[in-house]
């Protein structure tokens, strides 16, 4: 048996995920499923897009359904290093919990009021999800109870530890010790170096530590390192996309200044792009995460933090603005493409003083990264590829009882769009958002301008 029914998770996870159409479990999955359900303490290094947030959230469920405690909520805590994994983190036990009555997921995390999250707490969550910051405010105001935790999930934690989150983990941590018993804690990480060990050491007892010893095997990409000089950074990412035209491409800079200066390059050249850096604003950040996941735009520019953990399928390009300081930041970021067996090409341009960085990475992996002269890349403004879409915000969501099918129905049916026109569409609580092809984008809008949609004017407008 390799499918999830070997595990003997109850019904309604069961049904979900075939409602999910998630079949076979990931080979991450099958390494440690049957650890984590036996709820022991556990940590897992395993590269990024290999299914760890299905694994951790079936066993927080599972033991929420099969183990509840009904008094105290929440029942499982998990925490992530940014709002965007946190909100991905979420949707995820949400789509997983369909089947579960009474199973709220709440997402806490910084940078948005903290009033609302306080209120929606009023309303016992059996999950908190949430960024180590905001949920250390919020402890500190007694407004979250831990005595009912009965799992505790450490998500990225490496990255957490890379953010500066340690004092505020460590913090969470010893309230949650004292406040619960019987906690199982689950530490997930794409590596395991010094400070993982340490919070191993510290928080966990007797962790069986499982690694997937392909986190490091990078078979179906192919690495190229360019030789540039300092000033032809920017031009040469530009000779870049034209030259392999990607449909989607990401491209890691080191600075926020350095992600925001290459996007206005960029954009002028005629690239369809959007940046996501520290500094933005959420619904920024939200907004360029949906237009790239939804082929709107081609590139996306980022920092690494900013790029952590997001569930972005492959991509077929990715190119280093400048190398990485060490070689698990390289991985991470090569990782984003050749994903499920699809070929992906990695570029990392380096200067004269980049080269001793790249020559200590090749000290350490299998093959050497070669590395060439970017002298004879051109930038050809006429092989720019355009987006597959155009995004389109619409101005209600769930809160106005606006569900996916009304969407799609109002767009097939009273703009008279073929659905084949018609890209990802994404319902939010107050926005939705809808991608069309750039020639069906004029009708969608005079529909929602000229036309009501169930029964009332929605305003929408090209994102
Ligand atoms: P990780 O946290 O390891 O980086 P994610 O949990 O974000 O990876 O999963 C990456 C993607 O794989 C997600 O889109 C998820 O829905 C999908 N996925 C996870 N498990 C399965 C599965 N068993 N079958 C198919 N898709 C899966
Ligand atoms: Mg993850």
């Amino acid at each position: 048996m390799s499918d999830f029914a070997q595990y003997g998770l109850c019904d309604e996870l069961n049904v979900s995920l075939s409602d999910l159409k998630y079949t076979e479990p990931t080979a991450t999955q099958q390494a440690c499923l049957p650890s984590l359900l036996s709820g022991k303490d556990i940590a897992v290094e395993a590269k990024t897009g290999s299914g760890k947030t299905l694994a951790f959230a079936l066993t927080a469920l599972n033991k929420f359904v099969t183990q509840p405690n009904i008094e105290q909520h929440p029942h499982a805590l998990v925490l992530c290093p940014t709002r965007e994994l946190a909100e991905q983190v979420t949707y995820q036990f949400q789509l997983l919990a369909k089947r579960i009555a009474n199973t709220k997921i709440l997402a806490l995390y910084g940078g948005v009021a903290i009033a609302p999250q306080l209120n929606s707490l009023r309303h016992a969550p059996a999950v908190v999800v949430g960024t180590p910051g905001r949920i250390m405010d919020i402890i500190g105001q007694s407004k979250l109870d831990l005595s009912g935790v009965k799992t505790l999930i450490l998500d990225e934690a490496d990255r957490m530890l890379d953010m500066g989150f340690s004092d505020q983990m460590d913090w969470i941590l010893s309230a949650l010790n004292r406040q619960a018993s019987d906690v199982q804690t689950l530490l997930f990480s794409a590596t395991f170096g010094g400070n993982i060990k340490k919070l191993n050491e510290q928080y966990q007892r007797n962790a069986e530590v499982i690694v997937l010893d392909d986190a490091h095997s990078r078979a179906n990409i192919e690495q190229i390192a360019y030789k540039v000089l300092p000033d032809k950074r920017e031009y040469t990412v530009a000779a870049l996309l034209s030259e392999y035209q990607p449909d989607s491409a990401i491209v890691f800079c080191q600075t926020r200044v350095e992600v925001m200066n290459l996007a206005s390059q960029l954009a002028d050249d005629g690239f369809s792009v959007v940046q996501l850096q520290g500094e933005m604003e959420q619904f920024e950040r939200s907004n360029a995460i949906t237009l790239f996941k939804g082929d709107c735009v081609n590139v996306m520019i980022a920092t690494d933090v900013a790029a952590r953990g997001l569930d972005i399928a492959s991509v077929g390009l990715v190119i280093n603005y400048r190398i990485s300081d060490d070689l698990d930041i390289h991985t991470h970021r090569i990782g984003r493409t050749g994903r499920a067996g699809e070929k992906g090409v990695a570029v990392t341009l380096i200067d004269d003083l980049d080269e001793t960085k790249l020559i200590g990475f090749n000290a350490q992996l299998p093959e050497d990264i070669p590395i060439k002269s970017a002298q004879a890349l051109r930038f050809h403004a006429n092989r720019i590829k355009e987006p597959l879409y155009t995004g389109i915000q619409i101005d209600a969501g769930k809160k106005q009882k606006l569900s996916k099918g009304d969407i799609l129905g109002a767009i097939t049916k009273q703009a008279k769009i073929p659905a084949k026109d018609i890209g990802i569409i994404q319902v939010g609580t107050h926005k939705s958002f809808a991608a069309v092809k750039l020639r069906s984008l004029k009708r969608t809008l005079a529909m929602f301008r000229e036309e009501r949609v169930k029964g009332k004017r929605i305003r929408a407008r090209k994102l």
